[in-house]
């Protein structure tokens, strides 16, 4: 197995690698290099440059209006990005629901929405949890009624990340009750302007409105938007998660960290401690070692073999690197990281702080990256799946 990058994929690097430097917005890589707060416009404002491109659905192949790339070439692309401090993309249109769409959705589907998902014009949510269905996701209750044309849906989605500024959210539905739960679900798109939709913050540790409940009460949806067969979204929505539990590995992300906790390491004066450095050093060897395990998938998927059982594995150990490095942030700037300012997270905070700027932002970021070992599946979860699955 030959892990290096031959010459054509370097050129390709710094293609990618100009492009961005040419591309993003400063004023947006200085709050993603600092972990400060990203509105709204600067997760769309990026988003739609990469439409522009033809980039925001870097994944999707060239009949979808993608670039048609190899899993090196977007391997390498999602590095650069990171490294330049793009935000990270949000995931649910293009690389949840698009796939979905693509593969099991209708010609009628795919036009009408794969375009408003490459141009970052059309945000999507993600409606799988609820109260009672987390972890045990086939038991969802929320109901869709077949009346002639239309579903009527009843029930409630929660943990639904930016699902205030959503203008679309895909959910899975329960459409018969007398089987198995695993074989009633269906796979639906709602429009969430629709009447009857309701979207109620959840404020998470950090105190960021990160989060949300959505209810549906006598929604009237289409049925068309019914993706694929009904009773068949278990399958589809299988397929989905295997796509978010390789994405929440984020490797490349991590790479940019681990950067930034050395400079931080480096400002506090604590680089220099052998203790601290040896927690540095044994980060950066887990996250080599993550990476190693990305390339191995990336080199079996060039050699023709579909290697996605190890989604699981990257969602443990990725969430759990993401969750050290800000740990050791926060131990590097000691006392100073303590004070929990929220205002901190925004640019330009000029707010009486006898600390270095670093460090102010700090404590925001720790409580916000404690989702990591529970969201996409919870890695106590994952274990069990890796266990069945890959220890067999
Ligand atoms: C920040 C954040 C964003 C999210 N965004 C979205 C979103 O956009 N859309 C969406 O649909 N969902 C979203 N989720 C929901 C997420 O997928 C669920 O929180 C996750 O699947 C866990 O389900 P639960 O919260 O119901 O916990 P539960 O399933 O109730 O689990 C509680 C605890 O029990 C453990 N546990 C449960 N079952 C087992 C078992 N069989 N073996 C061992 N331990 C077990 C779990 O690991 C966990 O520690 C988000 C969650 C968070 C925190």
């Amino acid at each position: 197995m030959d892990l290096n990058f031959t010459p054509e994929e370097q050129a390709f690097r710094a293609e990618i690698r100009q492009w961005v430097a040419a591309n993003l917005p400063k004023k947006i890589s200085h709050k993603v290099h600092n972990a400060l707060r990203l509105t709204k416009d600067d997760l769309q404002a990026w988003a739609k440059i990469l439409g522009k491109q033809g980039w925001h659905g870097w994944a999707w192949p060239r009949q979808f209006g993608g670039p048609g790339w190899n899993a090196v070439q977007r391997h390498l692309f999602e590095e650069e990005c990171a490294l330049a401090g793009a935000p990270r993309v949000v995931p649910f249109g293009p690389v949840m629901v698009a796939p979905v769409i693509m593969a099991f959705g209708s010609r009628e589907q795919q036009e009408r929405h794969l375009p408003g998902i490459m141009s970052g014009e059309v945000w999507w949510s993600q409606g799988y949890s609820e109260p009672g269905a987390g972890s045990d996701l086939a038991s969802v209750k929320t109901r869709a009624e077949r009346r002639g044309d239309t579903y009527i849906v009843n029930g409630q989605k929660t943990w639904t990340t930016l699902g205030q500024y959503g203008d679309w959210i895909f959910c899975l539905v329960r459409t018969d009750s007398s089987v198995k739960p695993q074989a009633g679900i269906s796979f639906l798109l709602i429009d969430m302007k629709s009447p009857g939709v309701t979207v109620r913050p959840i404020i998470m540790l950090d105190g960021e409105h990160e989060v949300n409940e959505v209810f549906f009460d006598n929604v009237e949806v289409p049925a068309e938007n019914l993706v694929g067969e009904e009773n068949k979204g278990w399958t589809y929505a299988k397929y989905l998660l295997a796509h978010e539990r390789t994405n929440i590995a984020d490797v490349n992300r991590a790479k940019r960290e681990l950067e930034r906790l050395k400079r931080i390491a480096h400002a506090e004066g604590v680089y220099e401690d052998g203790r601290f450095r040896d927690q540095i050093a044994q980060l950066e060897v887990d996250l080599v070692a993550l990476e190693m395990m990305v390339l191995r998938v990336l080199s079996a998927e060039k050699s023709g073999k579909q290697s996605l059982d190890v989604a699981g594995l990257l969602k443990i150990r990725g969430s759990e690197i993401q969750q050290r490095y800000t740990e050791l942030m926060m131990l590097a700037a000691g006392p100073f990281s303590t004070p929990f300012i929220q205002e901190a997270m925004e640019a330009g905070w000029q707010g009486d702080y006898v600390g270095a700027a670093h460090a102010a932002p700090l404590a925001s970021h720790y409580f916000n990256y404690r989702k990591t070992t529970i969201y996409g599946g919870s890695n106590e979860v994952q274990r069990n799946i890796v266990a069945q699955t890959v220890l067999g």
